[in-house]
């Protein structure tokens, strides 16, 4: 349905004067997005601190949660202009992390694998979730908010990447310790 060009005009209108709720929810998803942040420093962390006998890994995570962490300034940088202060975890998105969360669990035999494939599927939860938010910035005209997520996503991307790359040879590395007498191969 098309709208008239005066009707249009009082939408762009709203969005400027930040009252509109459309502007909620990019808020919303920026909320979403920096509690994400740090529930994935929180899990990276407690992940690399248990890992010993794959230093690729280990290491590649660690630069990550580095990353990590500016990411989560950056988006406060973002939340701050909009005056929100709080940072509550939404359900489902709550939900969807308990999972990757749940996935990364310490006691299994196959930890180092469980807890790859829960890295790899948290950056793509990610990723889905800033293409989301640069679409949202962008048709606000927010530039700032946009600029700063594109800059997130690359590096969501840049870890992805990596996963996908390592996880043959992190699974093979797994599978040859596994049948190796007296060696560990869980982490
Ligand atoms: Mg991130
Ligand atoms: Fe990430």
């Amino acid at each position: 349905m098309s709208e008239s060009p005066q009707q249009h005009y009082a939408k762009a209108t709203t969005r400027q004067t930040g009252s509109s709720e459309a502007r909620e929810q990019l808020v919303d998803w920026l909320r979403d997005a920096h509690a994400a942040e740090e529930q994935s420093e929180k899990m990276l962390t407690k992940f690399a601190g248990r890992i010993e006998n794959y230093p690729e890994l280990k290491s590649q995570i660690q630069r990550h949660i580095e990353e990590t962490r500016g990411q989560a300034r950056r988006l406060k940088q973002c939340l701050d202009r909009y005056g929100d202060t709080t940072s509550t975890l939404k359900d489902a998105f709550g939900r969807m992390m308990a999972f990757a969360q749940g996935m990364s669990g310490a006691f299994v035999d196959d930890e180092i694998i469980k807890g790859s494939m829960a890295a790899y599927t948290f950056e793509h939860m990610e990723i889905a979730s800033y293409r989301i938010l640069i679409a949202a910035a962008e048709s606000l005209g927010d530039t700032e908010t946009r600029n700063i997520c594109e800059q997130i996503l690359e590096e969501e991307i840049a870890m992805a990447t990596w996963l996908e790359e390592h996880l043959p040879e992190i699974t093979q590395k797994y599978m040859l310790r596994t049948d190796m007498p007296g060696v560990t191969a869980k982490h």
